[in-house]
């Protein structure tokens, strides 16, 4: 059965490429019954990991659905507790001539014969491992290393441009080609799919793969993901960290969507479609290999469908992670559950991320509205803004007006006609006295959950 894996280096946040990386993986191993993706920690580069990293990584993948909740999951394995195999590897591949040490590097580098390859100046010499001599690997003289790749066809090198490469350090610490390889071999992967960064590891690999007498699995290295400018995306340029996304208010499953289009598609023309009817069609073969297009907005346009897909309970109950303390602007105490899934309908129609959910209610839970001197400015025009704040609070004094939307529709109508002003110009100086903003959710529906007392208040308060 195939077994895949998910090999990240936990040296920062992670990022959407290899969020790509994981779910092409996962798709693979779950379209099998027996099938088995590895999630394996690459964290041998002790000055570089830190443990956060690591977490970050765990939690974002369980938030996309891999998790050892899944019986396809297995591990966390971590590379730094293989570290007896590598030497073990290392060392057999001395012993059976594949691999060589070299004096230390330094001793003896001015008197290189003149167009030698450094690389190779050890290769007969016949030395023994001491403290400082690094193992090289031994690569054929003649020949191609032919990678036979399931997105990029086959990919021929000649190995006389293969150098003869360092596969562990003078104090014996193995290099990533060797660790990378030797637990893949030891987890038995069939397939080895990952970012096109590590192509050109790849025939140093399959060498190393064929020294110590496996088949080598079947790779396939993933086009690269790049930014509106078509630049390779990098995480000092742009937004790449896939937890950073969750916090907005991406939702998980239009992450996963959106990711699973990059380089890839199920055809028909159909982009939005959840994992699950994506998994049994995804293919390596129908990998694009052109450099896929990160883009945000289409994300964003993504992750608006899958909120308004949501039902109402289910998009409150999404919610709550931003409108409870820590997040939300307002002290906790006065924050209205019911108020909220009174609003919440009209909420989720207009945002695209759910974090955008709090500077559409704030109003209804802060006890003055944000100030914001120029949405002020905008609405409360001079000769029109407290005109019309005067002749709302008239109207909304009288007791025989219903406190209802179309209600107020009517009566914020006829206070702007009485003043010449058609009912858009009318209400945006009630909009910003009572919401603090100029733009958001529908005005008589907002009236109609603060209350009257409140709505007076505010008004009263901008005229003051
Ligand atoms: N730790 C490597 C990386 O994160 C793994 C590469 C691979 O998947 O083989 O780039």
């Amino acid at each position: 059965a195939i077994r895949t894996r998910f090999a990240p280096s936990p040296t920062g946040m992670f990022h959407v490429g290899g969020a790509r990386s994981a779910l092409f993986n996962w798709a693979l191993a779950r379209q099998q019954p027996e099938g088995t993706f590895v999630l394996r920690i690459e964290d041998t580069d002790a000055a570089r990991n830190r443990p956060e990293w690591t977490e970050g990584i765990l939690r974002a993948l369980s938030a996309l659905g891999i998790n050892e909740e899944d019986p396809h999951f297995e591990g966390p394995y971590f590379q730094s507790q293989m570290a007896d195999n590598h030497r073990e590897l290392c060392e057999r591949l001395f012993k059976e001539g594949r691999a060589y040490y070299e004096e230390a590097r330094g001793v003896e580098a001015d008197d290189a014969p003149s167009g030698a390859r450094y690389d190779r100046r050890h290769r007969d010499a016949g030395l023994e491992w001491a403290p400082g001599r690094a193992l090289r690997f031994r690569s054929p003289d003649e020949g191609v290393t032919l990678v036979r790749d399931r997105i990029r066809g086959d990919v021929e090198f000649p190995n006389s441009a293969i150098e003869d490469f360092v596969i562990a350090r003078g104090d014996g610490s193995p290099l990533f080609v060797l660790a990378n390889v030797a637990d893949d071999i030891s987890q038995g992967i069939t397939h080895v799919v990952r970012g096109e960064e590590h192509l050109s590891n790849t025939p140093k690999q399959q060498l190393i793969w064929e020294a110590l007498g496996h088949t080598p699995p079947v790779w396939a290295h993933l086009p690269v993901i790049v930014n509106e400018k078509r630049q390779k995306l990098s995480k000092r340029r742009d937004k790449v960290s896939l937890e950073m996304y969750l916090e907005e208010g991406y939702l998980p499953e239009a992450m996963v969507n959106y990711l699973m289009l990059l380089g890839w598609a199920p055809g028909d023309n159909r982009e939005i479609m959840p994992f699950a009817e994506m998994e049994p069609l995804f293919r390596l073969e129908d990998v694009n290999s052109a450099s896929a297009f990160f883009d945000e907005k289409k994300l964003r346009a993504f992750n608006g469908e899958y909120i308004r897909a949501l039902g109402v309970s289910e998009f409150v109950e999404r919610c709550a992670p931003w409108l409870g303390p820590g997040k939300a602007p307002w002290p906790a105490a006065d924050f209205d559950a019911a108020v909220f899934e009174a609003v919440a309908p009209l909420a989720q129609s207009r945002i695209a991320v759910l974090g955008e959910i709090v500077p559409n209610v704030d109003f209804l839970f802060l006890d003055k509205p944000v100030e914001d001197e120029q949405s002020w400015n905008k609405a409360m025009k001079p000769g029109v803004g407290e005109e019309m704040l005067t002749a709302a609070l008239e109207r909304f004094a009288d007791q025989g007006l219903a406190w209802e939307a179309a209600e107020l529709k009517t009566a914020l109508e006829e206070a702007g006609a009485g003043l010449g002003l058609k009912l858009g110009k009318a209400q945006a100086p009630v909009r910003v006295a009572v919401t603090g903003r100029t733009v958001g959710l529908p005005l008589f529906e907002s009236l109609e959950l603060l209350g009257r007392g409140r709505v007076q208040e505010r008004l009263r308060a901008a005229l003051a």
